[in-house]
């Protein structure tokens, strides 16, 4: 992070954007610019280097085919290990939470080598395909409000000692190893099978992203009425067992 500018790289939109999860660039740039900051956006393709200078990079969820190209261009490309040495902030979804880990379950259900920037592992889940609603209490070190989003995976993660779980499901399944976590972070890494997009239905994660870059404490409120009816909503709307 340069003085005032913000570079935020949106991660292979043509391979991982599903489910909407492009919106979360959308958030996180219109929140920072709405703080005075000058944004500068980079969408790169999965033809193309990932730049290493980025303050943030976000890479969404995709299907099992393209998560795998994906997950063989990233390592040959290493641009985005790189800029996580260097002290770049990594938010992730579904597929490209398990790609950030050391290994999934490939499209010809082989064990794919991941990034190894997470501290867990994917499998193939042998139950039902975890798809619906989710409602989950992040963890209490990152300060956030209890999140809305919504899954839909058959991979099922493992978190090794490296990573602390990112939320705790009250609905949904999360990781999906009945132990009711959801996600995975550690310093500056974070994943979560949580689609909507996830920023858009928790704008708070965005700020959180935007603070790890600037290395800053509080940013100036903004009018978060809409998001905040659209959780009441969600919340209200998802059956919370007791
Ligand atoms: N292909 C992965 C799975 O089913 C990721 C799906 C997704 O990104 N929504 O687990």
């Amino acid at each position: 992070m340069n003085d005032n500018s913000l570079r935020l790289i949106w991660v292979y939109p043509d391979l991982l954007s599903t489910y909407g999860d492009q919106g979360n660039a959308l958030i996180v740039e219109h929140r920072a610019r709405r703080r005075g900051l000058n944004v500068e956006r980079y969408d790169v393709r999965s033809d193309q280097p990932v730049p290493t200078s980025g303050d943030i990079y976000l890479i969404g969820g995709g299907e099992d085919r393209p998560q795998r190209l994906a997950a063989e261009r990233l390592r040959r490309d290493g641009g985005l290990n790189r800029a996580v040495a260097n002290g770049a902030t990594l938010f992730s979804v579904c597929a490209g939470y398990q790609i950030l880990g050391h290994e999934f379950v490939n499209d010809l259900g082989n064990r794919e080598q991941g990034l190894g920037l997470l501290d867990v592992i994917s499998t193939r889940g042998e139950g039902q395909r975890c798809v619906g609603d989710v409602l989950a209490d992040v963890d209490p070190q990152l300060g956030l409000p209890q999140l809305t989003g919504f899954e839909n995976h058959q991979g099922v993660t493992h978190l090794g000692p490296g990573a602390r779980p990112f939320a705790t499901v009250r609905a949904g399944n999360g990781n999906g190893t009945g132990d009711g976590t959801e996600g995975a972070w550690n310093d500056s890494v974070f994943g979560t099978y949580m689609h909507g997009p996830v920023l858009a239905r928790n704008p708070q994660i965005a700020d959180l992203l935007i603070r790890l870059a600037m290395d800053s404490g509080a940013l100036p409120p903004l009018d978060d009425h809409w998001y905040e009816a659209l959780r009441a909503e969600r919340i209200a709307a998802t059956a919370q067992p007791a």
